[in-house]
């Protein structure tokens, strides 16, 4: 069956936000597994939604970037996998991976 283009678009607008949804719930579940210690699965979580990620071609989130290492996709959990420090002068939170050490600069979200 022959689908039209926008038919095709309507398709793959969907996927992308079934992905989307997806990796939403792949980061809780990553959450939910590093609260338990389970940094392992956790890690898991994360690749899993890496790979939604690319074969759907969705970004993920922002805030939901900063949660894992871009280095080695470790999940980051503050005291445990990562190590964060907040630089008031450049307004930016350093977050060092515990696994490979390496630092990740994020700009300061602002709360109300
Ligand atoms: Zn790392």
């Amino acid at each position: 069956m022959v689908k039209s283009k926008s038919q095709m678009l309507k398709i793959i607008g969907m996927r992308k936000k079934i992905a989307k949804e997806r990796i939403q719930i792949l980061f809780e579940e990553a959450e939910k597994a590093a609260k338990k210690d389970r940094f392992e699965l956790a890690d898991r979580y994360v690749e899993l939604a890496r790979k939604i990620g690319m074969r759907y071609n969705v970004r993920i989130p922002r805030e939901l970037k900063r949660r894992f290492c871009k280095y080695c996709y470790t999940y980051l959990y503050p005291g445990k996998t990562a190590e964060v420090k907040i630089d008031s002068k450049k307004k930016v939170v350093k977050v060092k991976c515990l696994k490979c050490g390496k630092v990740m600069n994020f700009p300061y979200v602002k709360r109300r």
